[in-house]
């Protein structure tokens, strides 16, 4: 089951991420013109592709099951809350969908708080562009870190592999979904961003204003934010005009290069 889980994740992966790209590609929601000093295309799809290689294959590494392997062991232990509660099955995957996300929201909220994980979180806002590949671009560090916490809260919470699989298709899914260069148009932003996060509330999180970018953490659904006070709906400036990137580095080369991604978070610099 988790072969074939992985390869429906795999192939959803390409499809949302081919779909994104060509929609980048022909209605870009900001264009190149409007970025400054601009590492070339390939050079930062290198960098950004590069780091989820290396992560993927250092998760793999760790976890040679992955997160839902995990679970299946997890769950043949009984460890975990939701095991001793009775819940209808669809309730099940809800609630431990929910409670996923809502790790993920505070996960999020601590990689941005404590200085050490900034450290590792930073190298996913130096990108001075952000497009569907942005949202590959994590330090292998953080993802190993994000792989702890998860498989942490599956064994206290006691979350099934269909529900782990799902979510994980559901995060990378949405994930590349809004940062990608586009904007949905605005009737249907204007009700999307009451459930998801759009391109355009996500944009905000990355812009160089730090107000500003220590709001809108959600990757899927933006009730976190609305609930815990974080929500955003307006930055500063346009959509199209917002400084996305951080000011410490302003050189849209030097934040492409892949030896430079994975040297960030031991370099001096905040
Ligand atoms: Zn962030």
């Amino acid at each position: 089951m988790i072969d074939e889980m992985a390869a429906i994740r795999l192939g959803v992966f390409i499809t949302i991420l081919a779909l994104m790209m060509g929609l980048e590609l022909l209605f870009p929601a900001r264009t190149l013109a409007k970025t400054p000093q601009t590492a070339t295309m390939a050079t930062r799809w290198f960098g950004n592709f590069g780091l989820l290689v290396i992560a993927s294959v250092m998760a793999r590494l760790i976890l040679p099951l992955g997160l839902a392997g995990f679970a299946l062991y997890t769950t043949q232990q009984q460890w975990g809350v939701l095991h001793y509660i009775s819940l209808p099955h669809w309730a099940n995957i809800a609630i431990s969908l929910l409670l996923l996300d809502l790790l993920i929201y505070w996960q999020h909220r601590l990689f941005h708080r404590i200085p050490l994980l900034w450290r590792l979180h930073k190298v996913h806002h130096a990108d001075r562009l952000v497009d569907s590949t942005t949202a590959l671009r994590f330090h292998p560090f953080e993802i190993i870190a994000s792989l702890g916490i998860k498989a942490l809260a599956i064994m206290l919470l006691g979350i099934s592999a269909e529900a782990v699989i799902l979510f994980e298709i559901l995060l990378n899914g949405f994930a590349i979904f809004n940062h990608a260069n586009i904007r949905l148009p605005k009737p249907l932003e204007k009700v999307a961003r009451y459930v998801i996060v759009t391109q355009a509330l996500h944009r905000i999180h990355h812009s160089q204003i730090m107000a500003e970018s220590n709001t809108n953490f959600g990757f899927s659904i933006i009730w976190w934010d609305r609930l815990f006070g974080t929500y955003t709906s307006d930055a500063s400036k346009t959509d199209n005009q917002i400084d996305i990137g951080l000011t410490d580095y302003p050189n849209a080369k030097q934040n492409a290069w892949l030896s430079g991604l994975l040297w960030m978070p031991f370099t001096t610099k905040k």
